[in-house]
């Protein structure tokens, strides 16, 4: 994280100020303050993401406070399941983990001296009374009758508050502000209230206890927080936030609050209530249970912290309430899973498939890469290729529509990474039904990748492939807002778990372990379950389908929305045809137009660019696999569009040698300053035609040299700042960081850099 380049947002924009003014000695220190009464979920992610990326971000630290002043019972297993998921996520809070419940004894004298101070006194009323004395938004409040006590008989009865001479609810200690403030919230507030309760921390030591909004200023400024981030509900807080902290303090550094918007999804729900009870009604096997909005169940899906931080970042932050479209997280896991999942197979409704002219027993170990079409990535697996294998039931069909590209009686196609077959005869079972296909191996096709087929298909071996349990999870709710209907369990999806029995895996999968992501190819992203796989025995759980199938069939889109033609664009009559042509290939499928929109609506292309990239479904899959390689969507398009395609020219995109996300990666590396624009030029027109990796091609043709010291010094700017106390520890004596702070520029320039050039600027630069 620390290498990333720079965010910027309201936050920053208020923490940049701060600094040019020179407030807090320009330090910065965030917190995250979760209550530990639940497991967390997506939306604190976003706030722990927030949290420590600023801490990161300006050299500062963030806390991890657990918010325990409520007197709770069972608190270690969220305290302990929180602390790893922040762990997990990424984030380390070092020496700074604390409790609220620490700070008891000086809210105490804090409270105390609000008391002597006339700022605060005991009320005798019931809740009821308080609370009908309050008044509204236009209408002021009434006067406590208990609200001029003395200052001795406040102090006394605070103090006797304390000693438990109280029972619950008899009395409480309120701020003397003012009972027609225009902020009901300043209506002379509780600060403490008595609870004869056990406290899982504190014991019995106390029986009265502060209330959040005096509670929280006073946490965040013991601990030296600058910067106390919190969500917008508490917007009208803050004006109570600093009445505490004007009233006891100074403090230094004196905290300010700042609320940023709460993340909301659809076809989620995110109350701890709500998710308590599908828990415990055992809707769910448990908080960690993979269709669980949880950190913990996004885990063990398969979803990664990478995953969730570029989905923060996507999604951004805001200071207005929204409701985030989900298909937004489907796409950074898939974005991430795409460079992360190697390729294998797997057939969950097996058909036999039967070749006629191969040898019976004759068993033939295919080496396969692990990551086709990217082979400077290395690696493979054997594949044991024979006589009787397993097809999809999906892939052949009796009777094939007019564009299947699938197996059916008199057709070809190719099986991955194998030979071209053609469909002979169906041999059918006691019910009627396609049993078994019958098929001949097209001679010569297994050692020619160019023998033309219809399609490919997906395949493992009869008998030497494996069993495995194999758990399709989706959406666990199908209405996109599950509160609408007044209760969110109705809206549960049914089919959010599907178990697959009959699956069956290819032999290399089965040795995966726990806690692998494996794409099967065709059907999905996995991941062995972390908790139910043993050795050799792996339970996968599908963490995304590879496209979004929730798309509404967007309708083909109206003619209007057409954008008028840009005059310097190609000519006006082939150009005008050939988008007419893309609204016909889009009308016709679903899978392009939702893309149509989403390229336009959630990755900010015009609609221009999203009309060239969706004309064809090659083309849209190839950019999306730049965009899941961190292409920035725009540049890809740009890209794409514009220097690529002519490239490319009448080629197909799905046999590059260039693979989508290689492209995507050149292109990230332009946008970073880590390659100049003429030097891309070059080093794409030759991945085109002989593939390989961008980063030793870029050393062969020598276009590193273009990278000059002005990126060098740009690069080492940023790494100043990020690593500002390794930079002082090394100044001061400690040389061994040297090799962390090259490590951070390489990351920051790219591997394109000359690494002694990096060394020579880096050491200069130090002193
Ligand atoms: P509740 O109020 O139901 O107990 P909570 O979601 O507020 O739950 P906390 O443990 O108090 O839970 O939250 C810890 C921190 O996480 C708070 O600072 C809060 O602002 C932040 N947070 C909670 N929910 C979200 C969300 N949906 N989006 C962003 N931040 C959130
Ligand atoms: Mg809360």
């Amino acid at each position: 994280m620390t290498e990333k380049t720079r965010r910027s947002n309201f936050l920053t924009d208020i923490i940049d100020a701060d600094i040019a003014a020179g407030r807090n000695q320009g330090k910065v220190v965030t917190r995250f303050p979760p209550e530990p009464n639940g497991y967390l979920h997506i939306g604190h992610a976003k706030s722990i993401i927030l949290n420590f990326g600023l801490g990161q971000q300006f050299g500062g630290r963030t806390h991890l406070r657990f918010d325990d002043t409520n007197p709770t019972t069972e608190e270690t297993e969220y305290v302990e399941s929180i602390e790893a998921d922040v762990r997990w996520l990424g984030f380390d809070w070092g020496k700074h983990l604390y409790f609220a419940s620490q700070y008891f004894e000086k809210m105490y004298e804090c409270a105390e001296r609000l008391v002597k101070e006339g700022k605060a006194y005991v009320d005798s009323q019931t809740q009821e009374e308080i609370r009908d004395q309050r008044g509204n938004f236009d209408k002021p409040g009434t006067n406590s009758p208990f609200r001029n006590r003395s200052v001795a008989e406040n102090l006394d009865l605070f103090h006797r508050m304390r000693k438990g001479e109280f029972a619950d609810g008899s009395c409480v200690l309120r701020a003397k502000i003012d009972m027609s403030h225009p902020n009901v919230l300043m209506r002379d507030p509780l600060l403490y209230r008595i609870r004869h309760a056990h406290h899982h921390r504190t014991g019995d030591k106390w029986c009265i206890y502060p209330m959040y909004d005096y509670a929280h200023p006073i946490e965040d400024a013991v601990e030296g927080i600058t910067h106390s981030i919190c969500t917008l509900e508490f917007e009208t807080n803050r004006e109570l936030y600093d009445w505490v902290l004007d009233n006891t303090g100074p403090w230094s550094p004196r905290p300010h609050q700042h609320e940023f918007a709460r993340l909301a999804l659809d076809y989620t729900v995110m109350s701890k209530r709500k998710l308590l009870q599908l828990v415990n009604e055992k809707r769910v096997s448990g908080w960690d249970d993979p269709r669980m909005p949880t950190i913990a169940g996004m885990r063990r899906r398969g979803v990664t912290p990478e995953a969730l931080r570029d989905f923060a970042e996507i999604i951004g932050v805001a200071k207005n309430n929204s409701i985030v479209d989900i298909s937004k997280f489907e796409l950074a896991v898939r974005g991430d899973l795409e460079g992360r999942a190697p390729r294998a197979m797997a057939v969950l409704n097996p058909l036999k498939l039967t070749l006629t002219n191969w040898p019976k027993d004759k068993v033939e170990m295919l080496d396969l890469p692990w990551w086709p079409g990217e082979p400077e990535r290395g690696g493979s697996r054997q594949v044991p290729f024979g006589a009787e294998l397993l097809i999809e039931k999906d892939d052949f069909s009796l009777e094939p529509p007019k564009d299947w590209k699938r197996l059916a009686v008199g057709r070809e196609v190719r099986l991955v990474g194998a030979c071209v077959v053609r469909c002979e005869e169906v041999v059918r079972g006691a019910g009627g039904e396609v049993a078994e296909v019958r098929c001949s191996v097209i001679e010569g096709s297994l050692a020619d990748p160019k023998r033309k087929a219809s399609g490919t298909i997906h395949w493992v071996h009869a008998t030497r492939s494996v069993p495995a349990p194999v758990r399709l999870y989706d959406r666990l709710f199908s209405a996109a807002n599950p509160d609408a209907g007044g209760d969110f369990l109705a809206a549960l999806n049914p089919d959010s778990l599907i178990k697959v029995d009959g699956a069956r895996i290819e032999p290399a999968l089965a040795q995966l372990e726990p806690g692998k992501h494996v794409q099967f190819l065709r059907l999905g992203y996995f991941f062995t379950d972390p908790v139910e796989s043993k050795k050799g025995a792996p339970v996968f759980n599908r963490t995304m389908t590879l496209r979004d199938t929730w798309a509404k069939p967007a309708a083909a889109p109206a003619p209007e929305r057409k954008p008028e033609k840009p005059a310097e664009a190609r000519p006006a009559a082939p150009r005008k045809s050939r988008s007419e042509a893309r609204d016909a290939v889009r009308a016709a499928s679903p899978e392009l137009a939702s893309r149509y929109q989403s390229y336009q609506q959630q990755l900010g292309l015009s609609t221009e660019e999203a009309d060239v990239l969706t004309g064809e479904l090659e083309l849209a899959r190839y950019f999306d696999a730049a965009v899941a390689a961190k292409a920035p969507a725009k540049a890809a398009a740009r890209w794409l569009i514009n220097d690529l395609s002519g490239l490319v020219k009448d080629r197909s995109f799905d046999g590059l040698p260039l693979s989508g996300a290689t492209f995507g990666r050149v292109v990230a590396m332009v946008e970073e300053g880590k390659l100049a624009a003429p030097a891309a030029k070059v080093l794409l027109a030759n991945l085109v035609e002989k593939g390989g990796d961008p980063e030793q091609r870029i050393r062969e043709l020598g276009l590193d040299k273009k990278i000059d010291a002005g990126v060098i010094g740009a690069a080492l700017d940023k790494v100043f700042k990020a690593h500002a106390a390794e930079v002082e520890r090394y100044r001061a004596g400690e040389k061994k960081l040297l090799g962390v702070l090259i490590g951070a520029t390489m990351r920051e320039v790219g591997g394109a850099a000359d690494a002694n050039a990096v060394r020579k600027a880096l050491t200069d630069k130090l002193g």
